[in-house]
């Protein structure tokens, strides 16, 4: 293997104890307590496991922890009314709703219901306006996660190929934006692109968010390129049980380029230290304070 490991799990570490520091500072000095409330509707496995560890890790930053679990059959309408609570408590300063929602339940709708600026998740329609046009808005945790790794590991990436395949709301998308706004020459790839390993070889940044298991392999990978494996796919172990493995097939990739993100602990560590990152900025600017860096 050729490639240098980006350890997400301990550069969220560091997020993690930074901005438990600055929610120290802020609690000390002002006496706010930044405060994030998760909203669960069903009992999907992963999703349970999701939340847990978002309310552990919380309050662990010294932040308030707030979980709201819901009936998979919650209607719409008391879905929305709980939102519009949390919008209205000033102990809230961030709201997540775990996606994704039970079949009966708009998630555009429930996600346009939270406010713009408790929307920590960043999926609100003002946030990716915002985003879209270089103003100051809640970025999505996942990409801006793998934003922060790529500036650690490469400093500037201005004027560099980037190529995110996969073009969802909350990873693809948001994930090009940012890179754009890092001045890369963003190309977005998916189903329908052709001759995607063609165009991934292209790539001095290439970011998988696929969800197919091991799909991109080293020989759709530029030598020395960067590689960001946001996949989080769950297959069957040779000899039984289950494993995690990524949208890059991590053994041939790695022979290639020159940093690759593991999985598990790359990019999934650091959705959740900019999750909480993003409650304490939402703190800050309601009351008004500098933001966190
Ligand atoms: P979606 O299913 O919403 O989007 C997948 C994208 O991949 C689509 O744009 C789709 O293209 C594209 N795609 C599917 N098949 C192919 C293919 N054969 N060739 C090229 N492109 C293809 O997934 P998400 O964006 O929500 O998630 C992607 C992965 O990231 C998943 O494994 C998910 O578990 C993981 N994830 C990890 C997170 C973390 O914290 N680490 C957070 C969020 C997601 P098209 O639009 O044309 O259908």
């Amino acid at each position: 293997m050729t490639a240098r490991i980006i350890d997400g799990k301990a550069f969220a570490a560091k997020v993690r104890a930074q901005v438990a520091l600055q929610v120290a500072t802020l609690t000390q000095e002002h006496g706010i307590t930044p405060g994030l409330a998760v909203v669960l509707v069903g009992e999907d496995p992963a999703s349970q496991v999701y939340v847990r560890n978002k309310g552990k890790q919380t309050k662990e930053c010294g932040m308030a922890s707030f979980e709201h679990k819901l009936d998979a059959d919650t209607s719409e309408e008391a879905l929305l009314s709980l939102i519009a609570r949390l919008n209205a408590d000033p102990a809230v300063h961030g709201i997540l709703v775990q996606l994704p929602l039970p079949g009966h339940l708009n998630e555009d709708l429930v996600i346009n219901a939270i406010a713009p600026e408790k929307d920590v998740d960043g999926f609100h329609i003002s946030n990716v306006g915002l985003l879209a046009t270089g103003q100051k808005a809640m970025v999505p945790c996942t990409p801006l996660g793998c934003l922060m790794m790529l500036r650690e590991e490469l400093g500037s990436l201005a004027g560099l190929n980037a190529v995110v395949v996969g073009r969802s709301n909350i990873v693809g998308k948001p994930m090009a934006q940012l890179l754009l706004r890092d001045s890369c020459t963003v190309t977005i790839a998916h189903s329908r692109t052709r001759d995607i390993e063609a165009v991934c070889r292209e790539a001095d940044i290439l970011v998988a968010a696929v969800g197919r298991p091991q799909m991109v392999t080293g020989d759709w990978v530029k030598p020395g390129a960067t590689v960001i494996d946001v996949g989080i796919n769950r297959i069957e172990k040779d000899g039984g049980g289950t494993r995690l493995v990524g949208d890059v097939d991590f053994a041939s990739a790695a022979e290639v380029a020159g940093a690759i993100t593991p999985v598990p602990g790359g990019v999934g560590p650091m959705t959740i230290a900019c999750l909480l990152a993003n409650t304490l900025t939402a703190c800050c600017r309601v009351n008004t304070l500098p933001e966190p860096k």
